[in-house]
């Protein structure tokens, strides 16, 4: 039984291991000239693999894909992929937020001793094959430096990745081929990003690409209840980006995407509360400066002072009571998110709907998906490969159980 992988990401290559440990003849295509580009970029600034939280909590950072991704976890979830890893010989740990990282926080060598185990199973791989649509007789065809070539399989698993990022591969061009063959996509949106802020000109040349540390944002639900994420984010010459935003970032980019513009609210003193800090802010001043007295009794100064004058009227500075709620709740107006291009993931792509429970597209039959091109998103904090991971698994081992069931009229038929 011949399985083509189309896509070289972690969600692919887990395909490709799947599939070839199932007895498959597994041949893996990928439009760049080596595989896991991404997978190497995000070890970067250290390879979050996945979470130690209680899987009930894990869950919930899926939203309202968790009932896809439940029953996926659960064949291969945060322990299995531990204990993967460690097959390959890498240690992970968890650090003290729960994220589990590789023992040396790397990507390459994890990637190293996968590629050369996917070999010795006998994963043949082909650079440079770009999937470019369907020949005559339905099968996929890829442009390779050598002219255009069709893939002979069996069963075909798509691993695409989203549009994040495309110089490392995944550049979305997947989507207008499968919407072509009648294949409902998801709109692809931005996840995991930062936002336009609009700046005035002083505030932008004072303060672009200095850390806010210790703060929180506080969200508000529809129902009314507040929710507060601690953390930290950077100012860019267009707005705000980094962790606690990317938290928070997909309420933030529907709202923007239903009313035009979305307020983040700040709190400038999570160490403090309002009675307290409204206490502090009302003591004589004398005659010391306003900025030496906000950083006297609120410990404001820098770039959370900047945040203040960029955004609270004169009148609401000279009066503590105002300028403590103020500290407490600063909103930021957020008038878009930024390019899809520049964010971490991807939100949208093929519903799983459209599938079936092997992830095999229902209208496409012995065409499977996998990974950031199929319709779920996730904050960061190792939820993204997970289910990268996960997605990846069933489709290879999918493919496998459907073959091996299926009497074939066709790929893609
Ligand atoms: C800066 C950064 C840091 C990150 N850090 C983390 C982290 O620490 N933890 C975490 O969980 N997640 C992290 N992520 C997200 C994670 O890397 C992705 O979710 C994951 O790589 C997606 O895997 P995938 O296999 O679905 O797609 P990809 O990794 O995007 O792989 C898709 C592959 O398909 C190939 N391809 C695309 N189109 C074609 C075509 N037409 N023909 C042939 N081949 C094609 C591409 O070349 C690519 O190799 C990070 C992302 C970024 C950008």
């Amino acid at each position: 039984m011949k399985i083509a992988i189309i896509g070289g990401g972690p969600a692919g290559l887990m395909a490709a291991e799947a599939a070839s440990t199932a007895g498959a003849q597994v041949d893996l295509y990928d439009a760049m000239a080596s595989v896991g580009r991404k997978f190497l970029l995000a070890g970067k600034g250290g390879l979050n693999l996945t979470h130690s939280e209680p899987s009930e909590k894990f869950l919930t950072r899926y939203g309202t894909r968790r009932v896809q991704i439940e029953p996926l976890l659960a064949s291969f979830g945060p322990a299995a992929l531990r204990a993967w890893a460690r097959g390959l010989g890498i240690n992970t740990f968890a650090g003290t937020s729960g994220r589990v990282f590789p023992k040396d926080l790397k990507a390459a060598p994890l990637l190293r001793a996968w590629l050369r185990r996917l070999r010795q199973t006998g994963v043949r791989f082909h650079m440079r094959h770009r999937w470019t649509g369907w020949d005559e007789q339905g099968m996929p065809l890829c442009s390779t430096p050598d002219g255009n070539r069709s893939v002979q399989a069996d069963a075909v698993v798509l691993a695409l990745g989203g549009g994040s990022w495309p110089q490392l591969g995944s550049d979305a061009s997947w989507v207008p081929l499968l919407a072509g063959r009648g294949v409902h996509i998801a709109p692809l949106q931005p996840a995991n990003c930062g936002f336009n802020v609009g700046w005035s000109e002083h505030f932008r040349a004072k303060f672009a690409g200095h850390p806010v540390k210790s703060v929180a944002i506080v969200m508000q639900s529809h129902t009314g209840t507040e929710s507060w994420h601690p953390g930290e984010f950077v100012i860019t010459e267009t707005g705000v980006e980094g962790g606690v935003i990317y938290s928070v970032s997909a309420s933030l980019r529907d709202e923007i995407l239903a009313k035009g513009l979305a307020t983040l609210r700040l709190d400038l003193t999570p160490d403090r509360d309002l009675p307290r800090l409204t206490h502090d802010l009302s003591r004589p001043r004398g005659k010391r400066t306003m900025a030496t007295h906000l950083q006297r009794q609120a410990h404001i100064e820098g770039v959370k002072a900047g945040l203040l004058r960029e955004v609270v009227s004169k009148e609401d500075f000279a009066d503590p009571a105002r300028l403590a709620a103020a500290i407490k709740s600063l909103p930021l107006k957020l008038v878009a998110p930024r390019p899809l291009e520049e964010a971490i993931s991807t939100a949208g792509g093929v519903p799983f709907e459209a599938l079936d429970e092997r992830l095999m597209i229902r209208s496409l039959s012995g065409v499977f998906c996998a990974g950031e091109m199929l319709d779920w998103e996730a904050p960061t904090g190792g939820y993204l490969l997970t289910a990268c991971f996960a997605t990846g698994r069933a489709a290879g081992v999918g493919a496998v159980e459907w073959l091996g069931k299926t009497v074939k009229c066709g790929l893609g038929k």
